[in-house]
């Protein structure tokens, strides 16, 4: 038997072993948030037995653009709950990407593969949590939407939470052993919690649209249109015939519509990125997973692969009594905002040094694809 072998059984052991624990003592669980990470969280509780709540405030799940990029990382974590990039026709794998800076073509590189599968694939974030929610209700819990926290408190052993229900402000008093805030970046859990958001915001505004165009190149999945006054255009294609553009700068439908001129524009939106995580996700019986925990910019496509790692790796340690878990999250955030907020800086940069070591280092990846792995290595999050 192999090295794999050996975890696997381990694994089984361990998952059987804190199943056994938790058949004698039940645990109520409240998750806040049905995002990418209040649903990760809440599918591998059910995995390993664990009967868990899941509300959101919304009246139902929000099908706005956010994420396109879906790492290969984040597929292996999926894969026991029946979602994989291999049944998912849909997802398309990123296999080249192209790079331009002041008009002129930088690098079109084609994009290793890690274990024989690309880093990542395109597939928009609204359908992978539509993916997960269904893997949700096959195991037999339904989010409750319209239902949101108003407040809670911890005494002893226990979280007592207020919930509140639909417009006319119904509300619910539940107590929990577990109170999960997967609520976004504006986490009302986190500010009942007195958590502070430590960090900065980049002072840019920031716009996203998503078109419809006959005219984006079928052999490329992702391209980067830099300039050297700091603004950048990234374009995907979460969907055959979509293209998502996300711009540092206001402006993103021009763009667009200069690029492609027959788009149609199927929604756009400004918004402001920070860059921000709280010292510890947990106080108490409370932890913070996702965006609730840390934010960061767009670039790199780190903020739903790391929501979904933080709510499976939280579920899976704290159902087995592994309190280290909160190191982890801590440290794995810390290594995400690092690795963002350094790619964001370089390609946002204006000093003619850096830009000509960026071009230079991207045009040498393009001709020995060995040099681009370190890079699609760290997107992938394997
Ligand atoms: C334009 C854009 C592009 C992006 N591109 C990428 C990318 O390519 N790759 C990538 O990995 N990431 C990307 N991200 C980041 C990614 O979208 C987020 O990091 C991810 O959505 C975080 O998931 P989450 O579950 O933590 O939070 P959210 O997705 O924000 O979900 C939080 C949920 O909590 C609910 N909620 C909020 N408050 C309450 C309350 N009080 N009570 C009950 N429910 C509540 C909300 O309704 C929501 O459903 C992008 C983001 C943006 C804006």
């Amino acid at each position: 038997m192999g090295n794999q072998g050996i975890i696997s059984c381990y694994t089984l052991q361990s998952r059987i072993e804190s199943l056994q624990k938790l058949n004698t003592e039940k645990l109520n669980i409240v998750v806040i948030g049905a995002g990418a990470s209040g649903l990760a969280f809440a599918l591998e509780c059910i995995q390993l037995g664990v009967e868990v709540r899941i509300i959101d405030k919304r009246v139902s799940r929000s099908t706005t653009g956010k994420a396109t990029g879906v790492a290969l990382g984040t597929w292996n974590q999926l894969k026991k709950f029946g979602i994989s990039s291999e049944n998912i026709a849909a997802a398309i794998p990123m296999r080249n990407f192209v790079f331009h800076d002041d008009g002129k073509l930088v690098a079109n590189i084609f994009v290793p593969s890690l274990n024989d599968h690309p880093p990542a694939h395109l597939y928009p974030q609204s359908l992978l949590e539509q993916q997960m929610e269904k893997a949700l209700n096959i195991r037999g819990v339904l989010v409750e939407y319209g239902t949101g926290i108003s407040h809670f408190e911890s005494i002893d052993k226990i979280v007592r939470v207020t919930l509140q229900k639909g417009a006319t402000i119904h509300s619910e008093k539940i107590e929990v052993d577990w109170l999960i805030g997967a609520d976004g970046a504006h986490s009302t859990v986190r500010n009942i919690a007195k958590l502070p958001f430590i960090g900065r915001d980049y002072p840019e505004k920031w716009s996203v649209a998503e078109i419809k165009t006959d005219l984006w190149p079928n052999d490329v999945q992702a391209q980067l249109f830099l300039q050297s006054n700091g603004v950048g255009l990234f374009l995907s294609q979460p969907t055959k015939g979509i293209v998502q553009g996300i711009l540092n700068s206001p402006e993103v439908v021009d763009k667009l519509k200069d690029k492609f001129p027959d788009a149609s524009i199927l929604y756009s939106r400004e918004f402001s990125v920070s860059l921000r995580r709280v010292s510890t996700p947990r106080v108490g019986r409370v932890w913070l997973i996702g965006d609730a925990a840390h934010v960061q910019s767009p670039v790199g496509g780190q903020g739903l692969n790391l929501a979904i790692w933080d709510g499976i790796t939280l579920a899976e340690s704290l159902l087995a009594d592994k309190f280290d878990v909160e190191q982890r999250l801590i440290k794995k955030a810390k290594k995400v905002l690092l690795f963002t907020d350094f790619d964001y800086r370089m390609l946002a940069s204006r000093s003619v040094i850096l830009r000509s070591s960026r071009n230079w280092f991207w045009s040498v990846a393009a001709k020995y694809p060995i040099i681009a792995k370190w890079f699609f290595k760290l997107i992938s999050g394997v």
